[in-house]
This record gives C-alpha cells, structure tokens and sequence, in this order.
C-alpha cells in the first residue's frame, strides 16, 4: 500500500456516491490517501462541497462555475462565490475555464465567466484549479495575460503545451488518462513536466484508470496513475506520491 496519496481533484458531492459517500470518505487516509480536494462545478456544487469538506479533516474544496454549467447562472453568481470562498475549507477557485466540446456552447460567455473568476482569485489570493478542453489556443492567450498561480486540471496535451504551461508556472493535474491505451500524447508529455509542477488527480468519479475506464472511480486509484507515470519517468511509485502530495500541499496552502 503507498501512503501519502494527495487526490486533488475530485467530485465526491455527485450522486454516483450516495450511497456510500460517508463511509468511503472516512476510510481514505487507512487507505493511504490522507488529502483530498473537492472541485466545484456550480454554486450548489461549491456550497455542498464545503459542507462536505467541514465534516473531515483530510478533505478540502475549491468553489468555482465551470464552463458547462453556465445556463441560469444567478445574476450575482460571483458574490455568492466571494461569500463561499471566505471559508477556511475554500483552498481554490474552480474548476473552471474554456469547453468547446460540446454543442451550442457560448465562447464570449465562456470567457467573461473565466476572467471573472480569475479576477476573484486573484483579489482572495487562493490558486486557480483550470479546467480546458478543445480551447488550447485560447487557454494559452489567457494564461499568459492572467498568468495566474494554479492548476490545469486532466493535463492531456503534448510536451509542447507541458513545457509552455510549466514555464508559465502553473502545475499539471494527471488522472486516469495517463494508463489508457490511446493515450499517445500524455505519455510524451509526462516526462517533461518538472518535478516540482506534478499533481496527482482522479476526477472520480470520472475517468477510472484502464483497463475499466467506465467504472466507478476513487481517489485509491491514485495508485494505478503513479504506477504509470514512474515508469515513464524511471522512478517509483510512492517517490511520485510523495513529491506530487507535497507540490498540492504547496499549492493549495495545505500543512
Ligand atoms: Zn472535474
């Protein structure tokens, strides 16, 4: 078993856990995974994460709007946010950013949500957890613009955007997407990314490493990751977990 595990990115509010949540939660740090970060995809998603959060001591959340939850946005959506972010649970803004994955999305909205909250961070001085897909481009222009202290969340790109990101300053999350078989791009990226630039995540309960990607993922799997990526970067595993444990810890202002 390797110890240390830090998951920092998870959705332990969703309802694929209602039936266990309390008692999968409580049994993480006998598992090896003593801290875990909530990420937050709305309002009602932030405000449930911090009630969560409350009841452990090795849980922790970010509160954010993520860019597929921006129909019926409250028109004081960022105050709201601000008020949630004041609590000592709140170690991030997110996930939030750029989707153009999916039909009908709306890119001007998209980025005055981003830039709202990057602005919100930035006042509260608390790191960003990013969330980018099918946006590279714009995500980069932003970026550098913003140059904001934080995370882009499932890092899948190429050594390319690895090494442009990390100069940058900003830490790449891998998950699951690292062990599966298509996975041709991150397996070339993950050696470049500095040491002191890795984290560790699961999204769970999405995107469960290989070889059963569908199932129900959760921060143990952590281990089936690192596994991957010290081969790749000739280490071993629990090294991996230790320096990435610490790198989050640093992040998000965690002891
Ligand atoms: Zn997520």
């Amino acid at each position: 078993m390797y110890t240390g595990i830090f998951d920092t990115h998870t959705h332990y509010v969703h309802k694929a856990y209602n039936a266990d949540r309390n008692e999968l939660l409580g049994s993480l740090p006998a598992q090896g995974v003593d801290c875990v970060m909530l990420a937050g995809c709305h309002l009602r998603d932030s405000l449930l994460n911090i009630q969560l959060a409350e009841q452990y001591p090795h849980v922790w959340c970010a509160v954010g709007v993520h860019p597929k939850h921006l129909n019926d946005l409250a028109p004081d959506w960022i105050e709201q946010l601000r008020t949630m972010a004041m609590h000592e649970k709140v170690r991030a803004i997110g996930e939030f950013g750029l989707d153009r994955s999916f039909e009908g999305y709306d890119a001007e909205q998209q980025q005055e949500v981003m830039m709202q909250q990057f602005a919100l961070a930035k006042e509260l001085d608390l790191p960003v957890m990013l969330h980018f897909r099918d946006a590279t481009g714009d995500a980069l222009e932003a970026l550098r613009q913003v140059r904001p202290k934080g995370v882009v969340h499932c890092f899948s790109g190429s050594a390319e955007t690895a090494r442009e990101l990390t100069d940058l300053g900003l830490y790449l999350g891998i998950g699951g997407v690292l062990t599966y078989e298509n996975a041709r791009k991150i397996v070339e990226a993950l050696p470049v990314i500095p040491d002191d630039k890795l984290l560790f995540e699961t999204d769970c309960p999405y995107l469960s490493p290989a070889p059963d990607r569908r199932a129900r993922n959760d921060s143990r799997n952590i281990a089936v990751v690192a596994e991957r990526a010290a081969e790749l970067r000739g280490t071993d595993a629990q090294t991996l977990i230790h320096i990435a444990a610490e790198n989050g810890r640093r992040l998000f202002g965690i002891s």
